[in-house]
């Protein structure tokens, strides 16, 4: 293989293919050997996995995960890089290279059809326009990944690693710390890319619990929740509760359940930790259902 991380050889292949970055795609590809190994390292994978790339580019750390693993399923949405990858990566027999969107791809019925539903591994250096999207649904549509290793904003690194009463802390925190454990692998300098971005970049792992650290009744109201606290950070618990459709309860209710809590009324969704908004929940759908029963 050409080791395409080496900037000279990524030049060479974009020059043959005449390849014109697209910045809607979020295209920065890696061209830092050092980078790439420890993105391998910390992405576990070995000889018996299958490893879902997500945007693999040129194809740079997909020859490297090919070195590793059994089966690569590498999804890239734009059609110039394609006949890139299938020259780049034409010497391995164990890649699949699918045309896609990553956000329409069906992953639960790839994972079935190709790895029996098993667990897989998941490895990119993501486009950050959709890092978010990209992540929650992994987790929320369940996919079966042990782990998920992936280059994102730094920023966004550090909102996934964050703690209660932190300015980083959100409900992207409080989502990914649901369903994984994340570790921050290394701080990336926009060197390391081409064309450099203009933001700072961090790999981070997130390995998946096996049970999630909290238990509720209702994980998809624990997301509204979530969700609705930090939609207006500024506001109190119970103010910004308050306009949540998905809660639909009245403003002495919510305060009760505070309450019932021993938070303060005029808290705020950035001071409660997971446990807490796990209790919450858990009391607001029995509010719901006392209401619901109440008035039937
Ligand atoms: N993996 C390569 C590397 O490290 O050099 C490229 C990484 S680049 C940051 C992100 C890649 O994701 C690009 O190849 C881009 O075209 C692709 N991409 C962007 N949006 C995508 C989407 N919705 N679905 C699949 N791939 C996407």
């Amino acid at each position: 293989m050409s080791d395409l991380v080496c900037p000279q050889n990524t030049i060479a292949v974009l020059q043959k293919y005449n390849f014109r970055f697209q910045k809607k795609f979020g295209q920065n590809f890696l061209i830092d050997a050092h980078v790439m190994d420890k993105i391998i390292a910390a992405s576990g994978v070995q000889k018996n996995d299958f490893v879902l790339e997500i945007g693999p580019g040129i194809g740079t750390m997909t020859q490297y995960l090919c070195e590793h693993a059994k089966y690569v399923a590498a999804v890239e949405i734009d059609k110039n890089l394609i006949e890139i990858l299938h020259d780049t990566l034409s010497s391995y027999d164990n890649v699949e290279i699918i045309n896609e969107d990553i956000l329409k791809v069906d992953i639960a019925g790839l994972v079935q059809e190709k790895n029996g539903g098993k667990p897989i591994k998941i490895a990119a250096n993501l486009p950050y326009y959709i890092t978010t999207p990209i992540i929650m649904g992994l987790f929320e549509n369940h996919i079966p990944a042990e782990s998920i290793t992936v280059m994102v904003q730094k920023e966004v690194a550090q909102r996934m690693k964050a703690v209660p009463g932190t300015k980083d802390y959100g409900a992207l925190s409080l989502a990914v710390q649901y369903y994984a454990r994340p570790q921050i692998i290394a701080n990336v300098p926009a060197n390391c890319f081409m064309p450099r971005p203009k933001v700072g970049s961090a790999v981070i792992c997130l390995t998946r619990h096996d049970t999630p650290p909290v238990h509720v009744q209702d994980e998809r109201l624990l997301s509204a929740v979530i969700r609705a606290a930090f939609n207006q950070r500024r506001k109190t618990l119970a103010n910004a509760l308050d306009h949540c459709t998905q809660i639909g309860l009245g403003k002495e209710q919510l305060q009760e359940c505070i309450q019932k809590m021993n938070l303060p009324a005029a808290v705020r969704g950035e001071e409660l930790t997971l446990e807490q908004f796990g209790m919450l929940t858990d009391l607001l759908d029995q509010h719901m259902h006392a209401d619901h029963i109440s008035l039937e």
